[in-house]
């Protein structure tokens, strides 16, 4: 339960992306028709029904302290206060959702703020009533548990959700330790502070003199502007330029994040862990070995990478090919227009290989207004589903700008939003929230069908490449980089483990050699220039998570694993797949994937996707070989 605030959380921040708004069909909110704006009339009547719920909330706290140290008390008793905990969590995020939506349509009306900023100082004094619950459950012995669990059949629901308090016991302290702890708590985010600070607002940003004559600043927003840019001198320009500024404060740099490795294994340590590693993952209770055969699988399929990187040479047409061509184009960007209904239609088509209760609960979103469709002004940017509202039902943000991209981030967000529907519906209140390990699965598997569907029914060879090119750059990008990331974090944090010095400079050397192997440097697949060592320096990944970027490339994975087999086997395959939709958090998310027929310690997932982008640069290879 702890566990939910922060999973709904990071979905919103995994998916919000940017939509550069290119035509402004509203003005006003008021001028949409209702059919495309969601309909908050489902959470609440109005804000006055609002107001009522959250006192009800309010008045409810002194009962859920009731409790506190009587949950070993008797089986009636545990019950009771889950059964209270859990009720009063599910109003609350039912507020929740309904202020912070509403704050979302319109970030300037400072009354729909107020209604925000209530949930949020409710949701603190909630947190407060209810810290005593999960370190209460893990004093009671594990027997009388059991017991209390034989004596009392409703507790069956609370089982899992106890269990996984417990599972934690051995890694747990005194008292007195664990107040320690939650006070050095607070150091843990200095390093992300400094770090962030000083990327965003203070480092010197380098300028570079385009081949038009017009001198740009490369700062964020230049650098992943200029960095694809088609003329091959301004992207060398663009992306040495921005090295070089990491370059000069590596040392800097490098103190700062040895500094967060070493806060992170201070709290893995002192909690009895044998690494930072083993501590991050045990919350969902992944095996390390999960990590580890990510990163051996993927440098076993380095010669796809490769296969990729000679193509892209071959179709940018330069003789030797440098990690600053990466990000150039592979084809020319071709125009797809849709309107909102165009859209909703081709996804019912795309959908379809997934079989009917799946189109039609997505057909159920688009008819009963889950999902705000138009940019206004004062709206929140971005996208992103929201499914914590257990019993009315998920919604979706959109920016819709009538392109391709909006028919995809809606493919993305639909994902989300039916793996909410399905868990709400089929799991009990405290098991519906599901893992940030498998949160990505279900988004994922419908961006490969439409990209499937597009490609099969693309008009132009044109279209066709632009499409599979683009496919190719989602795996260069997703599996090969961000396991590249999750190799380092891993070499790094075992540098700090086994107290061996951390400079920038060690940094660069790690970093460097990471890349080298990976882009085929000595095989000549990928010129790696010297600067790009500093590139560890630029992701702020490094610094505000722990052991996090891993799940981007193994939820591709396991994804393309399952879209594959549902292609290949049909129905079989689609109830598999259920098994994570509609598992929620019924299960550790490792036994959600294995259930859904993919092995996480296996190959046979990885297999199928170097297949599949083998398949495609095959396509891409035909269509080239005919011009
Ligand atoms: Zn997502």
């Amino acid at each position: 339960m702890k566990n939910y605030f922060i999973i709904i959380l990071t979905v919103i921040i995994m998916t919000s992306i940017t939509v550069e708004i290119k035509s402004q069909q509203y003005q006003k909110r008021s001028d949409i028709p209702e059919k495309y704006k969601w309909n908050l009339k489902d959470f609440f009547e109005s804000n006055y029904e609002w107001q009522e719920s959250r006192k009800e909330i309010e008045d409810g706290l002194p009962k859920l302290k009731m409790y506190k140290g009587k949950l070993g008390e008797s089986s009636e008793t545990l019950y009771n206060a889950l059964a209270n905990y859990t009720d009063l969590r599910k109003k609350y995020y039912k507020l929740l959702v309904y202020a912070y939506r509403l704050g979302d349509e319109d970030l300037n009306i400072s009354e729909n703020q107020e209604l925000v900023q209530q949930t949020s100082s409710l949701g603190t004094q909630f947190s407060e009533a209810s810290s005593y619950i999960t370190p209460e459950l893990l004093a009671i012995d594990p027997e009388i548990i059991e017991k209390y669990i034989n004596e009392k059949a409703e507790l069956n629901e609370y089982k899992f959700f106890i269990e996984s308090s417990q599972r934690l016991r051995e890694h747990t302290l005194s008292d007195a330790e664990e107040s320690l702890l939650a006070t050095a708590g607070m150091l843990r985010s200095n390093n992300s502070s400094v770090y962030n600070i000083f990327d965003n607002a203070e480092k010197p940003n380098s300028s570079v003199t385009l081949s038009n004559g017009e001198q740009v600043t490369v700062d964020a927003a230049g650098f992943s502007r200029w960095r694809g840019s088609s003329n091959r001198e301004d992207r060398k320009n663009v992306m040495e330029a921005n090295f070089e500024s990491y370059e000069k404060f590596k040392n800097t740099f490098g103190a700062n994040l040895a500094g967060k490795l070493k806060t992170d294994w201070f709290f893995a340590k002192t909690r009895k862990y044998n690494s930072t590693l083993e501590s991050s993952l045990d919350g969902n209770n992944i095996p390390i070995s999960v990590y580890e055969n990510l990163i051996t699988q993927v440098n076993k399929n380095l010669p796809a990478l490769h296969r990729f990187l000679d193509l892209k040479k071959k179709m940018l047409g330069v003789d030797t090919l440098h990690y600053f061509d990466l990000y150039a184009p592979l084809v020319e960007n071709v125009e797809l227009n849709y309107t909102v209904d165009e859209g909703q239609n081709l996804l019912l088509e795309v959908f379809k290989p997934l079989g009917e209760e799946y189109v039609n609960t997505v057909k159920k979103s688009f008819d009963n207004r889950w999902i705000d469709y138009y940019p206004t002004p004062g709206k929140r940017s971005g996208a992103y589903s929201h499914g914590a509202a257990y019993d009315i039902h998920p919604v979706i943000l959109m920016n819709w700008t009538d392109d391709y991209n909006s028919v995809s981030t809606l493919a993305h967000e639909l994902g989300h939003t039916m793996h909410s529907y399905f868990s709400n519906t089929n799991q009990p209140f405290v098991n519906a929230g599901y893992a940030t390990f498998v949160a990505e699965i279900a988004s994922t598997i419908n961006e490969n069908f439409l990209n499937d569907y597009m490609v099969e029914n693309a008009k132009t060879e044109k279209e066709k490449l632009f499409l599979l090119g683009s496919y190719l750059d989602l795996l260069r990008a997703t599996i090969f980089r961000q396991t590249s990331f999750a190799e380092f974090e891993l070499e790094i944090h075992k540098k700090i483990e086994n107290n061996e010095p951390l400079t920038g400079q060690i940094l660069s050397d790690i970093y460097y050699n990471i890349v080298k192997k990976y882009y085929g440097h000595d095989n000549g697949a990928c010129v790696v220039d010297d600067y790009i060592q500093y590139e560890w320096a630029y992701i702020p990944h490094f610094l505000n998570y722990t052991y996090y970027v891993f799940q981007y490339s193994t939820s591709l994975i396991y994804a393309t694993g399952i879209s594959e087999k549902i292609k290949a086997e049909g129905q079989p395959a689609i109830d598999n797949y259920y098994k994570i939709l509609k598992g929620g958090g019924s299960d550790y998310p490792v036994n959600l994937v294995k259930k859904a027929g993919i092995d996480p310690l296996g190959s046979e997932a990885f297999d199928i996707t170097i297949k599949r982008m083998n398949d495609v640069m095959d396509q891409i290879e035909e269509i080239l070989a005919k011009k």
